[in-house]
């Protein structure tokens, strides 16, 4: 199967057909089209086999996450995913495996009405990259630099699973399909809608990709303020606690990466409305810490701070 073949027989079709695409797959660019007064919101995100996922992982986890994980840094920017374009390194063309990849890839953007608008194939160690653009209205996008003192700090979700399931997948562990902690690391639940929505009550948002203090860290110090954040509160899933015990859940969250939650500060006074409005939100939403002046983060354990966090996951 050549090049060609492989996009024509797999990722010319079954992606969401939309109106601002002029023109899609096939010429030397794809032409889109932003409505007045928004910007345009670019990320691009790549995964390599054996560094982000064990070489064995189902093709359609491979395409859910490569996806999801673009799409959890448009989340984080406040933006709407429009439309997406992929490069993908193969070391063959497996005609069963192209196929669960194309339909882990059209199931999560006909979710999110993403079009795919170009993309290239070439032969190596197996790798995806894909770039996804999104809009916002201008200037109302999330950034993370708009935190200040007294913001209270809120994450998504439950950070650690993704992290505890990548080093039992990497140790040579054995999960089953529907372990909800492998669910958690195979298919990662980008928070578009909730990202969008953080647009008018947030000040500052992060995707949470390397762990939650180095995550943390960079929003703070992109701010120039620092935090004070309780590691009781950290919410732990009980999956999590289970497996793992008490101890090594609360190292997770903080520094196993993966979890693609989102993590954005609220200032003093919109706490409630924050509160309210994710009542109706498919995951939970924690305060963990506050921000303050003095640069930094420190998790705080009763009255005492405990000692920074390492070993946080790290891309290379
Ligand atoms: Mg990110």
């Amino acid at each position: 199967v050549d090049e060609f073949e492989v996009i024509r027989r797999y990722f010319s079709a079954g992606f969401p057909a939309r109106d601002d695409v002029v023109l899609g797959v096939g010429d030397d660019g794809a032409l889109t089209r932003l409505r007045d007064g928004e910007e345009l919101v670019t990320v691009s995100d790549a995964l390599v086999a054996g560094t982000h996922f064990p070489l064995e992982l189902a093709a359609e986890a491979v395409a859910h996450r490569a996806l999801a994980a673009n799409l959890s840094d448009l989340a984080a920017m406040g933006a709407v995913p429009r439309w997406f374009t992929l490069a993908l390194a193969l070391p063959s063309a497996e005609p069963a495996w192209l196929e669960s990849f194309a339909a882990g890839l059209q199931r999560l953007a006909g979710r999110f009405d993403l079009a795919l608008v170009g993309g290239d194939t070439v032969r190596g160690p197996l790798a995806v990259t894909i770039t996804a653009l999104g809009a916002v209205p201008a200037g109302t996008a999330l950034c993370r630099s708009g935190a200040t003192s007294g913001d209270s700090i809120f994450v998504t979700g439950t950070p650690g699973d993704a992290g505890w399931a990548w080093q039992a997948l990497a140790e040579g562990q054995q999960l089953s399909g529907d372990d909800p902690l492998y669910q958690r690391f195979a298919f990662p639940e980008p928070r578009v809608a909730e990202g969008a929505a953080l647009r008018s009550l947030a000040t500052a948002a992060i995707d949470l990709s390397d762990g939650l203090h180095v995550d943390l860290e960079r929003l703070l110090a992109a701010s120039g303020v620092g935090g004070e954040a309780d590691i009781e509160r950290l919410p732990l899933s009980a999956a999590l606690r289970t497996r793992a015990g008490e101890s090594r859940a609360r190292e997770l969250a903080l520094t196993g990466g993966d979890d693609y939650e989102l993590c954005f500060t609220v200032p003093v006074g919109r706490e409630s409305a924050l509160v309210a409005q994710a009542a109706a939100w498919p995951c939970e939403v924690t305060q963990i810490g506050r921000v303050v002046a003095e640069p930094g983060l420190r998790w705080r354990e009763g009255g005492s701070v405990l000692p920074a966090p390492d070993a946080a996951f790290r891309h290379f």
